[in-house]
């Protein structure tokens, strides 16, 4: 008979969000195991980070490494592909508060295996190319996980607490029927690595690019070695176009940007094109007796403003005080911290979500690309850029006045505004009856 391994806490995936939780609660003294189906170093698509990650790094022990490993990224900059308008560049520095003036750039195979290197010296046992195969609740409260190795061989874990970090996998929301996909925003986003794209001139040369076009946009972000990683995030009626190879598809798409390919007249592709789709989406539940879902394994709404990573690793460090007064056996305690768990999670997603639905507005383009600052509203954008939008209580303010301002954009542009809404309205309905059906 197979031993049972016993443990204080159990995490599901090494990516950022389980490599944090790992790692913290490892350092607050509990026995904690680490299962990953993958193998470090691996691909994974995510490579922008944000001025407020960089707390979590130093309290992780980190920093310094993600800075050898990354390119800096003072700002962002936002253009609507040939429309002959300028672009317009979002520095970090001219943030409202204290958040940094800078976050990084990383290739996420250095960056997650760092960070599951950091988690292992931090104590956790952590296991790579195991996946865990099956979860189940005891009578004692504990949870049975069983997990099989590359070779094949089943180990059993038994936990006191468990931690679902999978990621996309969504292992305990797809398994119990908790996910929800986004009917309002399905997307599909194909990328890949590029050699020789023209960056920013001077200090702007670490700045993500980011382009509007008719199907979507798409993203630049500068990597190490004159890399630079580009994807477009399109509507699925546009990616059903494709008649192709994904290469050639995102080669067209590219050059269908004069702006774009002005940048990629040098440029040669060093990775085959990926693609993911219907990326958006919700689960029901995030917590319960002894487990808890962080990072994307809980939701995931869309890349553009470069805040999963953030959002994973800031929900694990959270989590870790839920897990904490779960082992204390202290019920006022895991109360409240579950309670404060669950509304800093959605205040964080509901912040992005408001941008992240309209973004591709007539309204939106026309106030990202035309920045007036009355009353500090950008300043208030770039706190949110840099992900400042948990307890900056002067950002969320300035951000309700853009709210406010959006929805004269949105009346002054009605009618290119309707008639927007009305191009997505097949789409959503076919999206819906194809959610319905499948469920
Ligand atoms: C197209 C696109 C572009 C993006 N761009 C950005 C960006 O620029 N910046 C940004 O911050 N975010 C970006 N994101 C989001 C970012 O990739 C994620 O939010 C982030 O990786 C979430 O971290 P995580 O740890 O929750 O999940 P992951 O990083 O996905 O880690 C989950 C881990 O769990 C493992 N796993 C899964 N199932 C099992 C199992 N059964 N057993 C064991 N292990 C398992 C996986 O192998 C994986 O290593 C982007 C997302 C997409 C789709």
């Amino acid at each position: 008979m197979v031993a049972c391994n016993t443990t204080d806490v159990l995490v599901i995936g090494g990516g950022p969000a389980g490599t944090t939780f790992g790692c913290l609660a490892a350092k607050r003294g509990w026995d904690v195991a680490l299962l990953e189906k993958g193998r470090h170093p691996r691909f994974h698509i995510g490579e922008s980070l944000l001025p407020m990650n960089l707390s979590i790094l130093d309290r992780l022990g980190v920093h310094e490494q993600v800075k050898a490993i990354g390119v800096l990224k003072p700002g962002a900059d936002f253009t609507v592909a040939n429309s002959g308008a300028e672009l317009q560049t979002y520095r970090f520095e001219d943030a409202l508060g204290d958040s940094p003036d800078h976050a990084f750039e990383v290739r996420r195979s250095e960056f997650d295996e760092l960070l599951f290197e950091n988690c292992r010296a931090a104590g956790v046992e952590a296991n790579d190319e195991t996946t865990v195969t099956h979860v189940e609740r005891l009578e004692n409260g504990n949870h049975k996980v069983t997990a099989v190795d590359a070779a094949g061989e089943e180990s059993f874990w038994e936990t006191r607490f468990l931690v679902d970090a999978s990621g996309r996998d969504t292992f305990l929301s797809s398994r119990n029927g908790w996910k929800k996909r986004n009917p309002k925003h399905a997307s599909a986003a194909v990328f890949a690595h590029f050699r020789g794209v023209e960056r920013r001139p001077g200090n702007d040369d670490g700045n993500i690019s980011v382009y509007w076009f008719e199907h979507g946009w798409i993203w630049m972000i500068p990597l190490r070695d004159d890399i630079m990683s580009i994807g477009a995030v399109c509507y699925p009626e546009y990616i059903k176009t494709r008649r192709g190879s994904l290469d050639e598809f995102l080669l067209d798409t590219l050059n269908g940007m004069e702006e774009v390919r002005a940048r990629m007249q040098q440029a040669e592709p060093v990775r085959a094109a990926q693609a993911t789709g219907n990326y958006s989406y919700l689960s029901q539940r995030m917590d319960g007796p002894g487990y808890l879902m962080i990072g994307d394994a809980f939701a995931f709404i869309d890349p553009v403003f470069s805040s999963g990573v953030y959002l994973a690793m800031g929900s694990a460090e959270r989590g870790v005080d839920v897990a904490q007064a779960w082992l204390e056996d202290n019920k006022r305690a895991y109360r409240r911290a579950s309670r404060k768990y669950r509304r800093v999670t959605k205040r964080g997603l509901a912040a992005f979500s408001w941008f992240i639905y309209r973004f591709t507005t007539p309204a939106m383009m026309y106030l990202f690309s035309n920045p007036r600052n009355k009353l500090k509203v950008v300043e208030g954008v770039v706190s949110m850029l840099a992900g400042d939008v948990f307890s900056n209580k002067a950002a969320r303010r300035r951000l309700q006045v853009f709210k406010v301002i959006y929805a004269f954009a949105w009346l002054f542009h009605w009618k290119a505004s309707l008639a927007a809404r009305k191009a997505r309205r097949p789409e959503i309905r076919t999206r819906l009856q194809r959610s319905h059906a499948a469920e």
